[in-house]
């Protein structure tokens, strides 16, 4: 090692204000910018944690606080759908095609879909196009965010309840994720 690159790692390893980065710097999102954080966090730039600046902020997206706010906001407008829904039926296609909308630009992972605000009429339809879609592209499991059935917001609980009741084509089989009732996995094989 020459001077210049012993003078530049050690360099690396000091933070914004001259202290010893933590072995784990900047591994972990920071609780304050996670879904249930308050947005802000006191120790700004010299936080150990991941903050929205990061790099790591975007491999977390699905947990932090700038998601949390994205779902708010589009949980919100379909819910406002659903009221227009009452006195123009067109709505329900503006509610279907908002909810795809969302899990084509926000999943929450792999094969992930969110089902918050659809209508059972509209869930039914939706599970058969994922359906198919996993047969063509061989894809064996998905995940079902269908809420826990304890609130009955937008026909939630209705949802799950018809997927693991419903006759659905052989090789087709929905499981309440363990530790997680508000997820359903779904098998197609
Ligand atoms: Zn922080």
């Amino acid at each position: 090692m020459n001077y210049s690159t012993e003078i530049i790692q050690n360099f690396e390893n000091f933070g914004t204000f001259g202290q010893i980065h933590k072995p784990n710097y900047k591994t972990q999102l920071c609780k304050n910018w996670s879904r249930l954080g308050c947005g802000h966090c006191g120790y700004g730039p010299r936080c150990q944690f991941i903050h929205p600046e990061d790099h790591g902020y975007l491999e977390v997206y699905p947990d932090t606080w700038h998601f949390a706010k994205e779902q708010e906001a589009h949980s919100q407008y379909v819910q406002a759908l659903h009221a227009q829904k009452l006195v123009n039926p067109f709505y329900e296609a503006l509610i279907d095609r908002k909810v795809r909308e969302w899990n084509a630009q926000h999943p929450k992972g792999p094969n992930y879909y969110d089902f918050d605000g659809l209508t059972t009429k509209l869930a039914d339809f939706y599970i058969l196009d994922i359906i198919l879609y996993m047969k063509s592209a061989k894809i064996q499991k998905s995940w079902i965010e269908t809420g826990r059935g304890n609130h009955s917001k937008a026909n939630f609980a209705a949802i799950r309840t018809n997927f693991l009741t419903n006759q659905f084509p052989p090789g087709v089989s929905f499981v309440p994720v363990p530790g997680n009732d508000g997820i359903l996995c779904l098998t197609v094989v």
